[in-house]
């Protein structure tokens, strides 16, 4: 073990084989990572680079063993590798990997996500959270002939130009405010406001006028920031505010959706959006996104309207395939209670191991979603995550990791739960946080 880190001092070790890879990955691939939150720059040390995964654990190449709580930043509901995803994809793997032409197993697909989520009467598959989310702006603009787009703060929609202003995830963990490269104009019709402020949205609007506003973009439960949940009134307000003003409602539920609740924030907070999108849990692990909604605002897409969207690999056999034996586990199964149930556990466990030494923490539950926040007041929105203790969760981060537990390596994201974390695993992990937390020294 080799201690690399100058920002973490002595917390940070790392694995000489991970910085081997890393070293010989930079040379190649910026950074050494093909996605910045990878690279562990807000804690420091060096990624592991990870060889197999089952279940609730993932493995190195050189047999180290962690307990995973990203899950692949959300899809993995079912854990890794699981029997029924592998199977799934093995069967549709000997009949093509793509045509580039309507199947039938898309339309079974789409059919079963729209009758799990009623909202969505019609819906198109792509092949990433980003594509969706650009894609329902872009419908919603063409829709309403309007430009501004109004977002929240520390709020993520995938890495589009349109959104790159004050955006959560890994611009936030970075400190940018934006992102070079994107050009003033694109994001001069982009206006972002605090979360669960709905004050500052009617603010905002009767600034520049509601008439020109196309679309209000919110995650309904944030997970770009770490988690943070709606304010009761929140989600209603804005549903309000855009029914008064003819705003197209899009609720990002790239993240929550199928992981909150079966049919996402959206049943969980009984709130409907004009439009929606999907990604992660939907792709059971392979590259799918999804945006759909209102029939009448649907209908303004390509070929029967003029808002152009296509994609090569839209609708990909694999993907579908391993998504749909995922959704069709979940609407059988129904594992949501347990989920919540042993995540609270998880959450619940972790902050009394904490305060047990006097640590302040705060750990939101919201599904099998949950946040780590070194705060003693809870977290409602992007100004009060940054101003939590991230020294301390840096800290703790690498303590975890050094014991085997794989939290996300920033301040500013969501920990997430999967059907395999069971009792075991998680009083594994308590008991490592509390030997960690008696040692503290906050
Ligand atoms: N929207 C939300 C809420 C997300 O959390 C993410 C990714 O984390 C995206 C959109 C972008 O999805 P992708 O990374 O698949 O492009």
């Amino acid at each position: 073990m080799t201690n690399i880190s100058s920002t973490v001092e002595s917390e940070a070790f790392s694995n000489q084989n991970d910085l081997a890879l890393l070293e010989r990955s930079k040379k190649v691939i910026p950074g050494g990572v093909n996605s910045p939150v990878r690279s562990f720059s807000h804690v420091g040390g060096c990624p592991i680079f990870i060889n197999s995964g089952k279940g609730p654990r993932f493995f190195t190449a050189d047999g180290r063993n962690y307990i995973d709580y990203i899950g692949s930043w959300g899809p993995l509901i079912l854990g890794h590798s699981h029997q029924i995803v592998v199977e799934a994809i093995s069967k549709a793997l000997l009949s093509g990997t793509s045509f580039g032409a309507p199947t039938l197993a898309e339309v079974e697909f789409a059919e079963l996500i729209s009758e799990i989520v009623p909202s969505l009467e019609m819906l198109r598959l792509v092949s990433s959270g980003t594509e969706a989310t650009m894609s329902a702006v872009r419908l919603a603009r063409g829709f309403t002939n309007r430009e501004y787009v109004l977002k929240f703060d520390g709020c993520y929609h995938g890495h589009a130009d349109v959104f790159l202003v004050k955006a959560g995830s890994g611009i936030a963990t970075l400190g940018i405010a934006g992102s070079s490269g994107v050009t003033s104009a694109t994001v001069s019709q982009t206006v972002s406001v605090e979360y669960n402020a709905l004050a500052s949205v009617e603010e905002v609007l009767s600034q520049i006028g509601p008439e020109k506003f196309a679309a209000i973009i919110v995650e309904p439960v944030a997970g770009n920031m770490g988690l943070v949940l709606p304010k009761p009134e929140f989600l209603k307000g804005l549903r309000e505010i855009c029914n008064k003003f003819g705003i197209v409602l899009i609720f990002d539920e790239v993240m929550s959706g199928f992981r909150v609740a079966l049919g996402g924030a959206a049943e969980r907070f009984d709130v409907k959006p004009d439009l929606m999108t999907l990604g992660k849990v939907i792709g059971g692990g392979l590259p799918v996104g999804a945006f759909g909604g209102r029939r009448d605002i649907m209908n303004k897409l390509a070929p029967l309207g003029p808002v152009y969207q296509a994609g090569t690999l839209s609708g990909n056999p694999l993907a579908v395939s391993a998504g749909h034996a995922v959704l069709k586990y979940l609407k059988e199964n129904n594992p949501y209670p347990a989920l919540e149930e042993s995540t609270k556990k998880l959450a619940e466990g972790l902050k009394q191991v904490a305060s047990k030494y006097e640590v302040n923490l705060q750990t939101p539950v919201c599904g099998s979603m949950f946040g780590i926040f070194f705060s003693a007041k809870p977290v409602e929105n992007f100004s009060q995550a940054k101003s939590c203790r991230t020294d301390l969760f840096k800290k703790f981060f690498h303590q975890m990791l050094a014991k085997g537990i794989y939290l996300a390596p920033s301040p500013f994201e969501a920990g997430f739960m999967s059907i395999t974390h069971d009792d075991k695993i998680i009083s594994e992990t308590l008991t490592i946080a509390d030997s960690i937390f008696s040692k503290f020294n906050a």
